[in-house]
């Protein structure tokens, strides 16, 4: 049987690159704040790793702090900020609805401690505007957190208008671009963008390591009390081999992007249509812009689980949504601001491709998808009244 992998929104294999460098660093054991010749070589690996990293963002490596991934960036983008504005007699913070839980958690966090927090609406097919954000910005506003990328969705927000809008109204602006980086060109500096949140997993690097840029001048409260570390605000020794494969990783995602773009996109358009072709079936979220790699579809009268269950079998790793929200029967929160009714939202579909993906893995997909749709469907009570209905209506 085929082994289809296209859950890459959850996390991504390795690329061969990520690897040879993990190997390659493997015997770099000392400690980065050693004076000695191991230290140093342990610190010029790092130093390295960083610069690299760096200059793929449009940023300077002292504005880059390692950390364990996306949710501990986000957690300290956003503490970290709401620390910095209340001391400025700021309580309010601006963000949306279809936010990762990294974000929105943390939010919720931070109201129950006397923040308010404004979740703004999206539009049907996905988006926020930059209107939207200007309009909700009071002299209260110290933050505005709005994703790059949605993980379920894959619509790609205005993020370089909504870095503007902050500018112009001094107001902080942390993006997750945890599904962006790696994927779409990204220049902090052009896009005005003050803090931003990344996972080396999400573009075929090594689990457990992200980065949170810090826009200089932004004086951000420690995270992690201890030694000098990340410029003293995120101590403990750092993660020089993880380092080293997640450069790797992002210089690799990063090059020929255009042209793997296309293809993806290619494979990502097929799949969307010819499952559109399928009664009763919804694409979550606007065509354009979206990630390349992502398609989620709503299936009227079944459920998303048995639906991800019946591809597993046929060797096919797909999603119902979001990895996180999954072992939760709620329905995902992204689909339901997009205004989809609770039993729609329940028979959803994330296929999220990946450069590793061919043409053989869509067309596999699209053989078994149809079949399997159809057996659910007359297994259901839900689909068997939806069927009813229609031949009531004239
Ligand atoms: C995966 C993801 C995260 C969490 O990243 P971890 O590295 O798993 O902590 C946060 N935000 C978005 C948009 C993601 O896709």
């Amino acid at each position: 049987m085929r082994f289809v992998y296209v859950d890459n929104a959850a996390t991504t294999p390795m690329s061969e690159k990520a690897k040879q460098a993990l190997f390659d660093a493997i015997d770099i054991f000392g400690n980065p704040s050693s004076m000695h010749s191991a230290g140093v070589a342990a610190f010029r690996s790092l130093d390295s790793s960083r610069q690299r990293i760096a200059k793929c963002l449009g940023c300077e490596p002292r504005e880059l702090y390692f950390t364990s991934g996306g949710s501990e960036s986000d957690n300290w983008a956003i503490k970290g900020a709401a620390e910095l504005m209340s001391r400025m007699g700021k309580n309010h913070i601006i963000s949306t609805k279809i936010e990762h839980h990294a974000v929105l958690h943390t939010l919720q966090y931070l109201e129950k401690r006397g923040y308010e927090v404004t979740y703004l609406d999206v539009s049907s097919d996905g988006y926020v505007t930059a209107e939207q954000v200007r309009d909700a910005i009071t002299d209260k506003t110290g933050l505005v957190t709005v994703m790059y990328a949605n993980n379920e969705i894959g619509t790609i927000q205005p993020v370089a208008e909504i870095g503007a809008v902050c500018r112009e109204k001094g107001v902080l602006f942390h993006t997750d671009a945890v599904q962006a980086v790696g994927h779409l060109p990204i220049d902090v500096k052009k896009e005005n963008i003050d803090m931003l949140s990344l996972a080396a997993h999400k573009f075929h690097g090594p689990k457990g390591f992200g980065a949170l840029y810090i826009r200089k001048g932004i004086v951000l409260p420690n995270l992690i009390e201890g030694g000098a570390q990340e410029r003293g605000l995120r101590a403990g020794t750092e993660n020089v081999l993880l380092a080293a494969s997640a450069a790797a990783a992002l210089e690799d995602a990063l090059s020929n992007l255009d042209e793997k773009n296309r293809r993806i996109a290619e494979m990502r358009d097929k799949l969307i249509d010819n499952i559109l072709k399928i009664e009763r079936t919804r694409l979550n979220g606007g065509r354009s812009p979206r990630l390349p790699g992502n398609v989620s579809i709503c299936f009227e009268g079944i459920e998303g689980e048995s639906l991800l269950l019946s591809l597993d079998l046929k060797g096919i790793c797909a999603s119902s949504g979001s990895a996180c929200t999954s072992g939760s029967l709620d329905p995902s929160h992204v689909l339901l601001a997009l205004g989809l009714p609770h039993e729609i939202a329940h028979g959803s579909l994330r296929i999220s491709l990946s450069d590793q993906n061919t043409m053989e893995d869509v067309d596999y997909i699209l053989s078994v998808l149809p079949e399997i749709v159809n057996r659910l469907r007359d297994m259901s009570p839900v689909w068997e009244k939806i069927k009813q209905e229609e031949q009531q209506q004239p």
